[in-house]
């Protein structure tokens, strides 16, 4: 076989049917978010406003965070050492551990290199250690709970979105006496709806059903506590595993589960993708642990995201630019078309120096393509006076239509 001709081609397929990804090379300035440097060879400015970041808060510039991950550093030096099981278990993975299940009111946790790898190494391991296990994952789960869950060779079915009647008709259907996992999301991150999670819990505790919730968009930006809308919803208690990532809102990286002792000590014991992997360097812990703390007894920052967030839907639709409507952070501007799409995105960072990356299939289903835009304690007025003028100026190049609030 020639393999450099079918790599070539392979990609040349995804180029026509205009999915080939391009990535912005950006180097993001501390203290100054959103503002970053774009290294580019082409036309337009280097300084950009990065308006698509999920450091939903600014948490990867605050100084709390920096100084504990310098200290560590200075401490423990790089990297863990090893696995966690040989000699890669260092104090700040432990302390980051307790923090976590305080956060979710659980009696443990246990630390992943990513909240990917936290979803496919827990569901993973869950679903194909118990014995003749029936997975029940909602129809718009994240890529890394599906492949978690596909790699475990359990039975799956997949509920309707959102849609507590279709989970319960589903359930019913399979022998009550099996073990059963319902895995779902809370804030779904492209169209940024939530899940119906007390009603979800109801059907699953009829059935006799674990479940297991990602919170990944949600962890460090709602409840009280930054726990997540289980938190926020006093539910915490109801479900079996949340999982969250260390990397969006807490600024850092990493994933976790919060779980029973012995539900974390079951997964540490048999997961691949937590034994044979080198531990998260401790700087990245500290770190993550700051913020974690941090955003246990500082609403602030919570507050001005969701201030930040109320005027940029203001702005948008005062000037007729077609939003998703949904109760969370995320602020889908729907173009529908993925050439247009693409378009509009590259003429906003040549032109504007505003950078939105497009959504395009197959995150998204055809013809719902869009930019998705995450508004951040961090933006300015001046911020979102430019990318409303930026918005309104391409709508019209492009001839797109605007919804009927347009004054
Ligand atoms: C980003 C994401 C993950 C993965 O988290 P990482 O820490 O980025 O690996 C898991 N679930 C959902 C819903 C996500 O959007």
């Amino acid at each position: 076989m020639d393999y450099e001709r079918h790599f070539a081609e392979s990609l040349d397929s995804l180029r026509n049917e205009g999915r080939y990804r391009v990535f912005a090379d950006l180097e993001r300035h501390r203290g100054a978010f959103p503002r970053a440097t774009r290294h580019h060879r082409g036309d337009g400015p280097d300084e950009v406003t990065v308006w698509c970041s999920n450091d939903y808060l600014g948490m990867g510039q605050h100084p709390a965070v920096l100084a504990a991950m310098h200290e560590a550093i200075d401490r423990c030096g790089a990297g863990a050492g090893g696995t966690r099981n040989i000699s890669g278990t260092n104090h700040y993975h432990v302390e980051l551990e307790r923090s976590l299940a305080d956060l979710h009111g659980k009696p443990a946790a246990l630390l992943f290199t990513s909240g990917y790898v936290s979803n496919w190494a827990a569901l993973g391991t869950l679903a194909a250690k118990l014995p003749n296990c029936a997975v029940f994952s909602d129809a718009m789960n994240h890529a890394s709970m599906i492949e978690g869950i596909r790699h475990s060779r359990a039975d799956r079915h997949i509920f309707k979105h959102n849609d507590p009647e279709d989970l319960d008709r589903l359930l019913s259907s399979v022998d009550p006496s099996r073990p059963k996992l319902v895995a779902f999301e809370s804030v779904y991150s492209m169209d940024g709806d939530i899940a119906p999670i007390e009603e979800l819990c109801d059907v699953a505790d009829r059935h006799g059903a674990m479940t297991y919730l990602d919170e990944v968009h949600a962890v460090g930006l709602y409840g009280p506590r930054g726990g997540g809308i289980a938190e926020q919803r006093g539910l915490m208690d109801r479900l079996t595993v949340i999982e969250g990532t260390l990397g969006k809102a807490f600024g850092v990286v990493g994933g976790y589960i919060a779980a029973s002792k012995n539900l974390c000590d079951y997964v540490r014991s048999f997961a691949s993708g937590f034994i044979f992997t080198t531990a998260l360097p401790p700087a990245v812990a500290a770190g993550a642990r700051a913020s974690i703390e941090h955003l246990k007894v500082s609403n602030a920052e919570r507050e001005a995201h969701q201030a930040v967030v109320g005027k940029v839907r203001a702005r948008l639709k005062a000037i007729g630019i077609p939003l998703m409507d949904n109760p969370s952070h995320i602020v889908p501007v729907m173009v529908n078309d993925a050439a247009k799409c693409k378009w509009i995105s590259d003429l906003l960072l040549d032109k504007y120096g505003v950078y939105v990356q497009p959504i395009n299939y197959p995150t998204v289903p055809k013809g719902t393509e869009r930019l998705r835009i995450t508004p951040s304690p961090v933006h300015t007025d001046a911020d979102i006076d430019h990318l409303a003028y930026a918005l309104s100026d391409l709508w019209s190049q492009c001839a797109l239509a605007r919804t009927s609030a347009v004054a």
